[in-house]
């Protein structure tokens, strides 16, 4: 009889890459998803902050994770079929995707834009997580089950005045996502879906809202049990929905 998988083993066996594991919300996922057996594969800009997830996993007892170093405002295609070798390589399979990383840009009214920042935002937070996912689904193929999760956000689902670039790359990532789930519906494994994880105490809430008291807010820790659901078998059905973080209860 296959043994029932507990709280603390929900992703034994599974390799996961979370995307701006650095800090914030994706920080803590890496660390969530390590804590339940995953071997998490950080991918963020600054290597130094990397090693210190790093380090926080091996002292937790996770299993040892991958570091990746890649600035997404500047990743080329050749750059993501590279990071699709070298997975393959070491791992041979990808069972989960979290495509977390993201920046504000600007919170300006449209009319006063700096279109370097426009294409700035548009490259980490849009651009980037369709290459990356295009370039790594032949080995989220590989995986019995493999779960992708973009991530999207209040204003990407409805505009809202000076949020600029950072609302029309979050609206094309539900677009993303669901063009992605439409095509891979009844033809793979994999499922697709979209966290909007709401107002959550990182630093880009931070410099979004400036007057706000931080801790009226929820820690990126506090948010985690959707990031838990969507990546693990208990979510085998779900795909092709855009859910909310906060407040979430299975
Ligand atoms: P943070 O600013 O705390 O963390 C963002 C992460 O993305 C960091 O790890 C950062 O790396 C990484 N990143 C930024 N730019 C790049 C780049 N060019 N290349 C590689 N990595 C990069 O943000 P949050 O944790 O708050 O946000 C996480 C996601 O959640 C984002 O997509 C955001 O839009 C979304 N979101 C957040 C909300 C909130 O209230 N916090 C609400 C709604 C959506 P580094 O450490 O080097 O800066």
């Amino acid at each position: 009889m296959p043994s029932k998988k507990t709280a603390s083993n929900l992703l034994e066996n599974r390799t996961i890459l979370v995307t701006g594991a650095s800090d914030g919300i994706g920080r803590a996922a890496a660390k969530c998803y390590a804590a339940q057996g995953a071997t998490v594969i950080l991918l963020g800009r600054s290597a130094e902050k990397l090693e210190s997830v790093y380090d926080e996993i091996i002292n937790n007892g996770g299993a040892t994770p991958a570091i990746v170093a890649l600035d997404l405002s500047t990743a080329t295609p050749e750059d993501y079929s590279a990071l699709a070798e070298t997975l393959e390589g070491e791992f041979g399979q990808l069972d989960g995707l979290l495509l977390n990383a993201g920046i504000l840009g600007e919170r300006k009214p449209l009319a006063q834009y700096s279109a370097t920042v426009w294409q700035q935002v548009m490259q980490v937070n849009l651009t980037a997580p369709f290459l990356m996912t295009k370039a790594l689904m032949p080995l989220l193929e590989q995986a019995a089950n493999a779960s992708v999760i973009f991530t999207s956000s209040g204003v990407g689902r409805k505009g809202k005045a000076y949020w600029g670039a950072y609302s029309a790359s979050k609206f094309g990532i539900e677009g993303i996502a669901q063009i992605w789930a439409d095509e891979l519906a009844n033809v793979s494994n994999i499922r697709v879906n979209v966290i909007n994880p709401g107002a959550t105490r990182t630093n880009m809430r931070a410099s979004a809202y400036p007057a706000e008291n931080p801790d009226q807010n929820p820690t990126p820790e506090e948010v985690m049990a959707l990031y838990l659901y969507l990546m693990s078998d208990e979510s085998l059905s779900v795909h092709g929905q855009s859910m909310d973080a906060n407040h979430f209860e299975r």
